[in-house]
């Protein structure tokens, strides 16, 4: 069964970018009919609302636009667009006073009513504005009662399976979805769709992002052949809760601020390892606390489930249960007494650098589709600095509420979709019902194993052309297994067929292009050839799909606004 439906914007994806883009849109034009479709529930899914840590902005003195931007570069190696960070830095200040003065937020404040900002790793000044350590559930919050008051339909427990072209091929026309309570599929016909899918490496052994995640966005942009760049780039956060394989607390984060208040990483043999091997120490970046973590594993320096420690006792058990409550309490739910114990941690795949080609507006090289959040590629390069997450889904996400709205002011039309595209999609969709049912668990387990061996924090060639092969075993063994239970209606076994899908193609997309780049570059470490390599050409991939095979090109990097070895901070070039 086919359903259609038609709206003006079709928004997929709940998350801080999502959300935004919907209240921009209606505060741009009123008379909008205004579509979120979302895999989970609104405003209860997604990891907009896991944010633990907080927002960057550039607020407080002695901060500049300029300093936060120059972090973000040297934090991304130099690779990042510059417009998109510069777009980022500077909007920030813009939307996190909309986020507290418009949306209704409350972040933690300085005793002279400033708004406080703590240390994240890799950063130059505390920016890291917060409401303690779970800023993303009052941020979600409040978007999502924002959202509830306008006139946005809700399509909630909707998963988008593919985007589906105009009959002539040059823009976009819509939608299809499934109804995942009933199976029902649905076309949404839209004059302009956001893809706000939240990206989400969730194909590794530890990871940290919400479970309805799995990289579906930038698997159905793949299949139209539109470019996505920086795909070999999935940062790694250093300190994931490490409490054995039955649990699924094991991968989950523990906050940047652990480490930029001062906890200490130890080995298993008891020894603090990050001071002879940075002078920041544990307040190194990610990707490099990440490596030296895993280094520790391979010497098998580990703790009893094989990763490391962090300690924070020496900051005064009390201080750590008053700064970092959450935290707390999720450690002791799986028996660590964080404040003034030992917690096992491990490096978990927390976020995804690459995604799809877009400008500063939004706007994506097919006319009506448009991208924002962690779905986008470019903003962050080679590295995201623990707080650009946030700051990048809904400052970009209200950047596109606005250029959809400009979009259908100029060109209003919709557009007749592409039929036998649409006829593809849902067979393809259904493609799982023809096999007998097969071992989901067991194909899953061994894509987390691949990427965590193969594709992970540490990769060399031989690992990459192992896992790719390993990867084509597995899609080839999924496309036959298929779902023993027929009923459409919350068949949860069929959507983890289709998450598997998505993520084994991205999987081999993200190995292709970790193959393909022959230098280490922030989240992006290759054993053979360990050099960053000349900063002054240094190039980012760009992918495409054609008739099937799988394209990678090198662009150069435009410095548009400082060059590799320039800053644009005063006292540093004086
Ligand atoms: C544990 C954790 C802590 C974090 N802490 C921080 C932090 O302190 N600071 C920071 O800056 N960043 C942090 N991040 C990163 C940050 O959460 C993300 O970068 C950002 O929230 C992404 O926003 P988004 O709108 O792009 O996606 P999300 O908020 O993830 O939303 C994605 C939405 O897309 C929906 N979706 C997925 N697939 C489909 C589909 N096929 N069809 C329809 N809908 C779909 C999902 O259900 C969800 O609603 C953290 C991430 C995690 C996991």
């Amino acid at each position: 069964m086919l359903e259609r439906l038609a709206t003006d914007i079709l928004i997929l994806g709940s998350g801080g970018a999502g959300l935004f883009a919907a209240l921009h849109a209606h505060q741009a034009d009123p008379a909008l009919d205004i579509t979120v479709a979302t895999k989970g529930l609104l405003g209860k899914c997604g990891c907009t609302r896991m944010v633990q840590g907080g927002y960057n902005v550039a607020l407080n003195t002695g901060d500049s636009v300029e300093r936060h931007f120059m972090d973000t570069i040297e934090g991304g190696k130099w690779l990042p667009d510059q417009q998109l960070a510069w777009t980022l830095v500077t909007k920030a200040i813009e939307r996190v006073h909309e986020l507290e003065n418009e949306i209704g937020c409350f972040f933690d404040r300085n005793a002279d009513g400033t708004l406080h900002g703590k240390a994240f790793a890799g950063q130059t000044f505390d920016r890291t504005v917060h409401k303690g350590d779970l800023t993303g559930i009052e941020i979600i919050n409040r978007l999502m009662e924002q959202v509830w008051a306008r006139p946005v339909r809700r399509l909630e427990e909707h998963r988008a399976v593919a985007l589906i072209p105009a009959k002539d091929g040059k823009s976009l026309s819509g939608a299809l979805l499934i109804d995942i309570r009933t199976g029902l599929f649905r076309f949404v016909a839209a004059k302009a769709v956001l893809l706000a899918t939240g990206g989400g490496p969730t194909m590794y052994r530890y990871h940290t992002p919400s479970g309805d995640k799995s990289m579906d966005g930038l698997a159905m942009a793949l299949r139209l052949g539109l470019p996505l760049r920086d795909m070999e780039m999935v940062q790694f956060h250093p300190t994931g809760l490490l409490a054995g394989l039955d649990t699924r607390m094991t991968g989950t984060v523990l906050e940047e601020g652990l480490r930029g208040a001062g906890g200490h990483l130890i080995n298993g043999r008891g020894e603090r390892f990050m001071q002879r091997l940075d002078e920041r120490a544990e307040r190194a970046t990610r990707d490099f606390v990440s490596r030296c973590i895993y280094e520790e594993m391979r010497a098998g320096r580990t703790t009893p489930h094989g990763g490391v420690y962090i300690k924070m006792d020496h900051l005064g058990p009390d201080n750590v249960r008053r700064e970092f409550k959450g935290m707390v309490e999720r450690c002791a739910d799986c028996g660590f007494d964080l404040a003034g114990g030992l917690v096992e941690v491990v490096p978990t795949a927390h976020y995804f650098m690459g995604g799809l080609v877009c400008g500063v507006d939004t706007a994506t090289e097919l006319p009506g589709l448009f991208v924002a959040g962690e779905d986008a590629g470019g903003v962050h390069g080679a590295n995201r600095l623990g707080g650009n997450g946030v700051a990048n889904s809904t400052v970009y996400g209200g950047i596109a509420g606005e250029t959809m709205a400009a979009w259908l002011a100029a060109d209003a039309a919709h557009r007749a979709p592409d039929e036998a595209m649409l006829a593809a999609e849902v067979a393809r969709a259904e493609l799982p019902f023809a096999g007998k049912g097969g071992d989901l668990n067991r194909l899953r387990e061994s894509l987390l194993d691949t990427m965590w061996d193969d594709v992970g924090v540490i990769r060399d060639a031989a690992g990459l052309r192992r896992g790719l092969a390993q990867l084509d075993a597995i899609e080839a063994e999924l496309l036959s297994a298929g779902v023993a239970d027929q009923d459409r209606a919350f068949n949860l076994t069929w959507h983890d067929w289709l998450n598997l899908r998505s993520l084994v193609e991205i999987s081999k997309l993200i190995a292709a292009a970790a193959l393909k780049r022959e230098n280490s570059r922030g989240a992006h470490f290759r054993e053979d050839f360990p050099a960053e390599g000349d900063l002054t050409t240094s190039t980012f991939t760009v992918a495409r799909q054609r008739d099937g095979a799988l394209d990678i090109a090198d662009e150069p990097v435009a410095f548009t606004i400082v060059r590799p070895g320039e800053t644009l901070l005063k006292e540093a070039a004086e």
